[in-house]
């Protein structure tokens, strides 16, 4: 396969840019290899740089649901794009989205636009602390929030641990206040609202945590750990940025039926355009400025164009079945390669929630980070180079989640499950 320019374009890029990117998981680190610029996509195809076609299963990391350059997409852009591109100053276009989603969300009472998932959940963090006059917060291992300074933090040795900042550049002074915890254990949430009393402004998790794979929460944890929150006047914050508007519109709150105190959203909601939200009951949602003394703000924040997309994008999200068509065609993918590797014995399972999975190199369950084997990554880099060269295109690093969009179709499907399990008995075989 032919990668002349994009290699061309790489060195060039790195000239410019830190590790020739600008969002480090892209610069291919994890696989090696030279990452591919893309030039194009439509549908479930992306071609790069040297007119090679892929079948995508990184879909921008997830927010492409309707898959790429969507006819109703471009034509609502098209659409605001002629009468301007930013205001600062208030849109009908902003009343639509937000109307969209709060007449089809139980969950949340009102919304504040931001423009990434970083933004909407750094704006809830803030917004937990002012609203409680707390200031602890409980993460968990495993779970990713966007690049937030006070929670790029990671476990330390013991089981409860205060964070130790895993990026260059966080004062500990930031992170003292985060709370670290593995997944799956009550009794430990437990044990921190009893030793710091009145002191938690909130808990944040991913309550489908698909940044580092996809890894099995319980809904009976979800549902303990809402209950603790409230019953020690802690809110709970849903993350949804990943799961929002994936896992069902109303995102994995809805799938469990459980009810969060403010949920973070980005992603799917911006149609493939930089939004990110946050919403909470009106009570809540008093606090922000300028109702409230909870600051934030944003230049570009409901940018007419950007909600353009959002609103095009989650009305097909609304129609009847959508959601139910992408689990099966996520089903699909799934069983065939499930099918491959058990009559081979691969050690080897797919976690799949609704249309996220993620390919395990091991048998066993995996509910926490550490539980991941690293050893599985080697595997992963062999599939993942094997796929690029029959036009599958994976994101590339094995702690990724692949997604399914409704311009897959069952031939793409298909056509991947085969190319996958031939990349597998390559990976197998060393
Ligand atoms: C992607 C993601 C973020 C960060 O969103 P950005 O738009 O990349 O800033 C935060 N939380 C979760 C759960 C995510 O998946």
């Amino acid at each position: 396969m032919n990668r002349t320019k994009s290699a061309e374009l790489f060195e060039k890029a790195k000239t410019y840019f830190p590790g020739g990117v600008n969002s480090p998981v892209r610069a291919f680190k994890s696989v090696g290899g030279t990452p591919l610029f893309i030039k194009k996509a439509d549908g479930s195809k992306l071609w790069d740089e040297d007119d090679n076609e892929f079948i995508d299963f990184c879909y921008s990391w997830g927010p492409m649901i309707l898959g790429h350059n969507n006819s109703k997409i471009r034509e609502k852009v098209w659409e605001a794009i002629q009468n301007g591109t930013s205001y600062g100053a208030p849109t009908a276009l902003e009343n639509e989205l937000a109307e969209l989603i709060l007449s089809n969300n139980r969950f949340i009472e009102k919304i504040r636009f931001v423009s990434s998932g970083t933004e909407a959940v750094m704006s809830a963090v803030r917004l937990a602390r002012g609203f409680t006059g707390r200031n602890k917060i409980i993460k968990f291992e495993g779970c990713y929030h966007g690049h937030v300074d006070s929670l790029l933090v990671k476990a330390g040795s013991g089981l409860i641990t205060f964070g130790n900042s895993s990026s260059a550049g966080v004062p500990e002074g930031i992170v003292n206040d985060t709370i670290v915890l593995p997944l799956n254990r009550i009794d430990l949430v437990q044990k921190v609202f009893h030793d710091y009393p009145n002191e938690i402004a909130a808990i944040i998790i991913e309550p489908v945590p698909a940044n580092n794979g996809l890894l099995q929460v319980s809904p009976e944890f979800l549902f303990c750990l809402n209950c603790n929150a409230k019953k020690n006047g802690a809110l709970m914050i849903f993350d949804e940025v990943i799961s929002g508007f994936r896992v069902g519109f109303e995102g994995a709150a809805g799938l469990y039926q459980i009810e969060p105190d403010i949920v973070t959203y980005g992603k799917i909601i911006g149609g493939g355009f930089p939004v990110g939200a946050y919403g909470a009951s009106k009570e809540i949602m008093s606090c922000v400025s300028p109702d409230g003394d909870v600051y934030q703000a944003g230049t570009l924040s409901g940018n007419p164009v950007a909600m353009a997309a959002g609103i095009a994008a989650l009305t097909e999200c609304l129609k009847p079945g959508f959601y139910e068509q992408l689990s099966k065609k996520t089903e699909r993918l799934t069983e065939a390669i499930l099918k491959h590797t058990q009559n081979k014995g691969y050690p080897f399972r797919i976690f799949r929630k609704e249309s996220i999975f993620w390919l395990s190199f091991a048998s066993q369950d995996v509910n926490a980070a550490d539980e991941i084997d690293p050893k599985g990554m080697d595997k992963f880099r062999i599939l993942h180079a094997y796929l690029l060269d029959n036009g599958v295109y994976f994101g590339p690093s094995g702690y990724e989640v692949g997604f399914i969009s409704a311009a897959h179709s069952d031939a793409d499907i298909d056509y991947a499950a085969q190319k996958i399990c031939e990349g597998l008995d390559l990976a197998y075989m060393k």
